[in-house]
């Protein structure tokens, strides 16, 4: 076992990751950005391939010795390119925001205009937040999605007329309906733009046909690896033939040095897992259990932005109960349940308070959790929502949340 190997060295870390283990067991993960992957991927990123330098790419690398994770990487490439039907691939990125900080540094100089979805309308925070270096060095304009929650298509083709963005983003972090790529490649032919796919939530849906695919539309494809496509922590950008070698320069020497080449290969099994028929029902379960969850608040007098969901989150409007998302994710907390504090469009409330919840569905469907398990939770937290205050109430949510965990070993063999 992988924990008592770090317990010969050092018991604090291993006690802590014992901690950790058992609080993922404890609580139903609702964060719509995590999942759970498999002991496979997970090993794989523990292995001796941390040990390599191996700056450049397969084939053409700095250091010698590569001849083996050369083979491991270009396994890599080839497995997300069919995944994904892109020409080209670089699977060196850190994480979703190196991904996409790639493709800024390839397309852009810096001052160029960039129109990016808001991040209080669902975008992210690499799509030109101020607080992050696409609002620093790039000149940003924002589209965002009308009063019924769905991305104003209209608004952005104006907002694109006005600002001729040399870079369109489009992908979120917080957006519940299908996007339409086809669409934002129209505006961006408009203008001239280059279009940016970033699928880091989607990917898994994206890749088994449960989202419509960008490819074909986007310049770029970004996507990080660990949400609902299940794999480690990381990222990826891909393009066409067109486009490869300057992506390329621009995650390595432009934004990175040496790649990860233990998670390169965990990245690799991950995508050979998604390759199979059993992830296809995974992403389908996706779906019919975010829509059951959806169904059941709704039904329980929860409202939702957009009032329901075509991927594999929601956003909880809490504006008619007065209650701030910080307040409700706390509560949740109590009763083991993990979900994050979301803005609501146009919400009264600061980024730190904010009046909605995001949940999502994929970490609880990989641990098995099917629609009639979906129902009851969604009756768990409309019922947490109603009754925050009354602490006997809380208690018996909680026990119910429990059960459905020991219903659902996670990692029964770690
Ligand atoms: C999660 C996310 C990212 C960033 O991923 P990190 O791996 O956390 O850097 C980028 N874009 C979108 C849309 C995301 O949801």
């Amino acid at each position: 076992m992988e924990i008592e190997k770090i317990r010969t060295v050092d018991n604090e870390i291993a006690e802590l990751i014992e901690k950790e283990l058992d609080r993922q067991r404890n609580t139903i993960e609702l964060i719509a950005s995590e999942n759970f992957t498999s002991p496979a991927v997970m090993a794989a990123c523990g292995t001796v391939a941390t040990n390599k330098y191996a700056e450049g790419k397969p084939g053409k690398r700095f250091y010698n010795g590569c001849e083996v994770v050369d083979e491991i990487e270009t396994l890599a490439q080839e497995r997300v390119k069919k995944l994904f039907g892109m020409e080209h691939a670089n699977v060196q990125p850190h994480s979703g925001a190196q991904a996409n900080m790639a493709v800024f540094l390839y397309a852009l100089k810096p001052g160029d205009k960039i129109l990016g979805m808001d991040l209080s309308n669902g975008g992210h925070l690499t799509h030109g937040s101020p607080a992050n270096f696409s609002g620093m060095y790039f000149d940003v304009a924002s589209y965002g999605v009308d009063d019924n929650g769905y991305i104003d298509y209209d608004k952005l083709e104006k907002t694109a007329l006005e600002h001729k963005p040399k870079l369109i983003i489009c992908g979120a972090s917080a957006y519940a309906r299908i996007i339409d790529f086809k669409k934002f490649k129209e505006v961006a032919d408009k203008v001239g733009a280059y279009l940016m796919a970033d699928i880091a939530h989607i990917a898994g849906l994206v890749a088994t046909g449960h989202h419509p695919s960008p490819a074909g539309y986007a310049d770029f494809v970004t996507t990080t690896t660990h949400k609902t496509l299940r794999g480690p922590r990381g990222g990826v950008v891909m393009c066409s033939e067109q486009h490869a070698q300057g992506i390329d320069k621009a995650v390595f020497p432009g934004i990175q040095g040496g790649p990860l080449e233990h998670i390169i290969a965990g990245k690799a099994v991950a995508f050979k897992e998604a390759l199979q028929p059993e992830f296809k029902q995974y992403s389908e379960n996706i779906i019919k259990n975010a829509k059951k969850l959806a169904e059941t608040l709704i039904s329980n007098g929860i409202d939702l932005v957009s009032g329901g969901t075509d991927n594999h989150l929601m956003i909880i409007d809490l504006r008619k109960f007065d209650k701030t998302g910080k307040d409700m994710s706390n509560v949740l907390e109590k009763i083991n349940i993990t979900a994050n504090k979301n803005t609501v469009p146009n919400d009264p409330k600061s980024p730190f308070v904010t009046s909605g919840v995001r949940l999502g569905v994929p970490a609880a469907t990989t641990r098995g959790f099917n629609v009639e398990d979906m129902k009851i939770v969604g009756e768990i937290i409309a019922e947490a929502i109603k009754n925050s205050e009354d602490e006997q109430k809380l208690s018996e949510l909680k026990k119910k949340s429990l059960e459905l965990c020991v219903k659902y070993p996670l990692y029964p063999n770690m």
